[in-house]
Formats: C-alpha cells, structure tokens, sequence
C-alpha cells in the first residue's frame, strides 16, 4: 500500500507569498558555503539536504492511498488536481480503479473536484463514498448553476455515489473500510482503510480538543495498530484557545490518546493557512518534545504533512520520502 499527500492545508489554499519565498531565499544564501554553489551539481545537493529548499504546501486536503489497481482518494481538496495530472503522466488514468471517499463536504474538502482530470474521461467509472446518504447533492451544487462552467449534469464519467454505515466496514475492491463520526460542524467522518495488512487512518476535520477526555478512547481504538494516522491538528496549544468551536484540534491530545498505542506514524495534517513552514515546523517540534515528555518508550514517530510526501507500507519496513 502506498500512501501519498496531494494536499495538507486547513481551510482555504494558501500558495507561498513572496515575502515568504524571499524569506527562504535568504535563509539558503546565507547558509551556503562556497563549496555548495561550485557546480550545478552541488547546488543541487545543497538543496537536497537544505531545510529551507521545500514547503508544506498550499493546497487544500487531499490524500493518495493506493494498492495493486486501485486508487483510493480521500478528499477532494485543490490538491487533487496535481494528482490527475500525475495519473495521466504515470499512465495510470486509463487502467486505475478510482474511489473518492468525503469527510465532509466543507469546501476546502471538495472546491478541488471539478478539477479532477478523471471526471472528464468518457465512461471511466468512479466510486465516490461517504457518511452521508446526500454526497451527490452537495458535490453536484458546485457544478451547477453559475458556480462553473461543466455542469454535473453533463460530466461524461460515470459517478456513482454511496453511503457507507456508522457500525460496520465496507469492503471496497478487497480493502475494507471504516468510517468514525467526527467532531466538526455539518457532519464529518473519520476513515479507517485496511488492505493486506496494512492500514491507514485519516481524521480531519475534528474538534478532539474540546472534551478530549470523553473521546479519547474511541479515537485510540478506531486508529490501534494503524501504520498512518493523519490527524486534524490545526493549532498550537494557546492557538487553540482561540478557536474553540472551529471545529479544530491540537496534536498534544492526539499524542494524549495515541501514548499507549501500537500505530505506526502520526501526522500533522490541515495546517493553518495562517502558518508558515516555519510555524509548522516549530509546531511539529513541539509536538516530538511532548511526546518525550509523556510518552517516552512510544515506538511510534511524529511528523508534520508535506504536499508530496509519501510512504510505501508494505512487508516488514515502513519507508516514507
Ligand atoms: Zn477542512
Ligand atoms: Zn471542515
């Protein structure tokens, strides 16, 4: 199973403004060494191991996770549309089987939909799932009337939409398929995919931080024994306070109910489009010094999403890039 990252931004896409791109700029001049700018091979190399070369990313939530033929999706977020791209280069658009599974249908979940290369191939079928019994309605609206140009009507895919139940797994082209309620306004649902003996979950959007003590348990047991856990962990800890009821969360009450927990990796997902890579990066460092602090013998590791970051799951070694 390999899992990818289209998008890891909060709320609305925040592309990188010049003041911060200038900022990175600086910070690379500043740390070469004359060796580092000798040849266009060393700058390269440079770069490769730079912390200032790359960035979160901007765009909106959107995740890859994919096995044999199929291609599982979760979340239509502005991300998606690089992920199209990439399907038709990888000469996947044709062969793939193509699943979307919804959070919810906020529209940093969806606004990337229309956009989705896939949508427009003749014929090609796609399965679109989620908690609610309504998901055609809400992703056709923003293909209807004035809000764009191709009307859902005249899409020449063929889209299916289905419902999946609250209390028991789905099986899906042979992975079986969770969904948890989650804590967030107009309905949201967690995921739990699971094939050939790996699995990953994705929980955004959720607001865990509010009553962290009453859903503690539930959440550590959707996720036990998960290789990926992409959590909502949108704000810092005082950052928080200020946005209780936005129906976002903390990552120190995810490491709170993931301490005693067999999962594999937790990751920072839907970073504040507020937030710098800087601010993420601090936020994420933080976070690994809590976790020494209350969870000292976890086995498991702590990151911070990037846009095209990936993992392959798979025999005994996690490896991620
Ligand atoms: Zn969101
Ligand atoms: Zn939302």
């Amino acid at each position: 199973m390999q899992v990818r990252l289209w998008g890891v931004r909060g709320s609305i896409a925040s592309p990188m403004t010049s003041a911060g791109l200038r900022e990175k700029a600086r910070a690379l001049l500043l740390e070469a060494r004359p060796e580092d700018l000798a040849s266009p091979a060393a700058v390269d190399a440079y770069l490769d191991r730079s912390e200032h070369a790359w960035t979160y990313g901007g765009n909106t939530s959107c995740v890859e996770v994919t096995f044999g033929d199929n291609i599982f999706v979760l979340d239509a977020g502005t991300g998606i549309r690089a992920l199209g791209g990439a399907l038709k280069a990888e000469g996947r658009a044709a062969t793939a089987k193509i699943h979307m599974f919804f959070s919810h249908f906020h529209w940093d979940h969806i606004c990337g939909f229309p956009f989705f290369l896939p949508i427009y191939q003749p014929g090609r079928e796609i399965g679109v799932w989620s908690g609610r019994s309504d998901s055609e309605r809400l992703l056709s609206l923003q293909m209807n009337d004035a809000h764009f140009p191709v009307k859902w009507h005249n899409l020449p895919s063929k889209i299916t939409c289905r419902q999946l139940p609250e209390d028991a797994a789905t099986e899906v082209e042979g992975a079986q398929v969770r969904i948890l309620p989650l804590i967030h306004p107009d309905k949201a649902y967690g995921y739990r995919i699971d094939h050939g003996g790996k699995s990953v979950v994705y929980l955004t959007d959720t607001e865990v931080s509010k009553h962290p003590d009453k859903v503690a348990e539930h959440y550590s047991r959707f996720a036990e024994g998960a290789d990926l856990v992409i959590v909502d962990a949108m704000y810092g800890f005082l950052d928080y306070h200020d946005h209780i009821n936005f129906g976002h969360s903390t990552i120190f009450n995810f490491i709170d109910f993931f301490r005693e927990s067999k999962i594999g990796e937790l990751v920072i997902f839907h970073h504040d489009p507020l937030a710098s890579d800087a601010q993420v990066t601090r936020l994420a460092a933080d976070a690994k010094r809590y976790k020494e602090l209350i969870a000292p013998n976890a086995t498991w590791k702590l990151s911070a999403a990037r846009e095209l970051q990936s993992w392959e799951l798979g025999g005994s070694s996690t490896s991620s890039t």
